[in-house]
């Protein structure tokens, strides 16, 4: 039967759940409050990433993160303040960064990942958003950090994930196109990469085709619960309510102010990073790549090469780090020997925030808060690598049927 579905957030999760619940033959209405940045979903590294099937709260993670902290180029950066939403997350970060935590997540992971990866081939059948399936090269500076990736490779494998470790000739047999100064890497032949803003595009287009609506430019501020405790009105800065029969928050690092009211408390916090796009590179690798020991990230994106980086929980501000942009930018020449930190001069840096739940894990469910409200929100380093999947999850829990995935239950939003 068809129905009415609002859906906050115009984002990556936003528009891809809208394209799933179209096609599943409801009618959609998309609420995008800030279409002209999208949130993360425009200027993220573009990674399609089964290869990261380990969540962000894994053990070590908090002792890197203290030690990151000293330094103000460091990849990762808590601004110490004192606010009740910033600690309890913090010492749920704490509690989640066991063993455990991560060998229940990873098969979870790798199956989301997996599906995600088929949607998007899917997809690329009939439309083109640059997508490139080539894998991605682990690439590491120092012995330690290759023989520490190894160890992800190994373990990967027994997900049932190719993984290959590669010294430095045959990682530059793999790509040509750049010069690399590296012990060696970790190749993940299933990853992919894509242009994001091509693929935002491309959906938007495909909704609009189907019949869907997109307001531009209208901020949900809240909902209008109906006297059967269901939510009837999505409320907006226009004054205008929207109407329908079931809700979808997908509104990135802003979802948690929207259901508060509802009784509902999403820990989350925002993940500040950053990226710069290179128009003109003087190499143009073929193969994405993540800079292991720096945390930097670098997709060749048609003819242009982005990098990007640096996860800053420092609440949510205008203000650009410039010590921590120096940081991803000092990594370039280190890894890639003939990029100079003067190509990035003129380069207008991006930034956007990552919308990061402190077990790693997406909210992705159905919520006591109210019945016909799902949330898809959370996805924190994987929003854009999860977006197909969760929209299709969503259109399925939508229309009331199970999310096919085992341990589903572990993306709880009451969790
Ligand atoms: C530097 C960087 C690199 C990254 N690289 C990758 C990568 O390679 N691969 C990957 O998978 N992920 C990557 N990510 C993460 C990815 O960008 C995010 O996980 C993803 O964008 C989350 O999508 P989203 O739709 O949930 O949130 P967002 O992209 O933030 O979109 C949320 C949208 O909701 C709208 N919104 C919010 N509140 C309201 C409201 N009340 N009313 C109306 N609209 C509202 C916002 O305007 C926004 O458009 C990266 C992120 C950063 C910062």
């Amino acid at each position: 039967m068809s129905r009415h579905i609002v859906i906050i957030g115009g984002g990556v999760i936003g528009l891809s759940s809208a394209l799933a619940c179209l096609k599943r033959g409801h009618r959609v209405t998309v609420v995008e409050g800030d279409p002209a940045r999208r949130g993360a979903s425009l200027g993220n590294a573009g990674m399609v990433v089964p290869s990261h099937f380990v969540p962000l709260a894994a053990p070590g993670m908090v002792a890197m993160g203290l030690k990151w902290m000293l330094s103000p180029e460091s990849p990762f950066y808590i601004k110490p303040r004192l606010d009740w939403d910033l600690i309890a997350w913090g010492i749920k970060f704490w509690r989640a960064s066991t063993q455990r935590h991560v060998e229940q997540s990873a098969p979870l992971l790798r199956d989301l990942s997996l599906a995600s990866r088929g949607l998007y081939a899917e997809l690329a059948e009939k439309e083109d958003f640059g997508l490139v399936k080539k894998g991605l090269l682990m690439l590491c500076k120092t012995q330690h950090g290759l023989d520490e990736e190894a160890h992800t490779a190994e373990k990967a494998r027994a997900l049932g994930l190719p993984a290959e470790v590669l010294d430095a000739t045959a990682t530059a047999a793999l790509d040509p196109a750049v010069t690399m100064d590296i012990a060696g890497s970790v190749y993940f032949p299933q990853d992919c990469h894509l242009q994001p803003d091509r693929y935002v595009a491309t959906v938007l287009r495909l909704i609009r085709a189907a019949g869907g609506s997109v307001l531009d430019e209208v901020q949900a501020t809240g909902f209008r619960k109906s006297s059967d405790g269901r939510l009837a009105t999505a409320l907006t800065s226009t004054g205008d309510e929207i109407a329908g029969d079931e809700f979808v928050l997908a509104g990135g690092a802003w979802s948690p102010g929207l259901v508060r009211d509802l009784g509902l408390r999403l820990s989350m916090q925002a993940g500040k990073g950053y990226s710069l796009t290179l128009p003109d590179p003087v190499e143009l690798p073929r193969i994405c790549a993540i800079f292991t020991e720096a945390r930097v990230a670098v997709t060749p994106m048609g003819s242009t090469l982005r990098i990007g980086g640096t996860m800053e929980i420092a609440g949510m501000n205008e203000t650009v780090n410039q010590r921590r942009i120096e940081g991803i930018l000092k990594a370039v020449p280190q890894y890639y020997p003939k990029f100079r930190r003067e190509h990035f001069n003129e380069v207008q840096p991006w930034y956007g925030y990552r919308p990061c739940p402190p077990d790693g894990l997406p909210y992705l469910g159905r919520t006591r808060a109210a019945d016909n409200l799902v949330i898809a929100t959370g996805h924190g380093m994987m929003g854009l690598s999860l977006a197909p999947v969760t929209g299709d999850i969503v259109g399925r829990l939508v229309d009331r049927e199970p999310a096919g995935f085992d341990r589903f239950e572990m993306l709880s939003p009451d969790r």
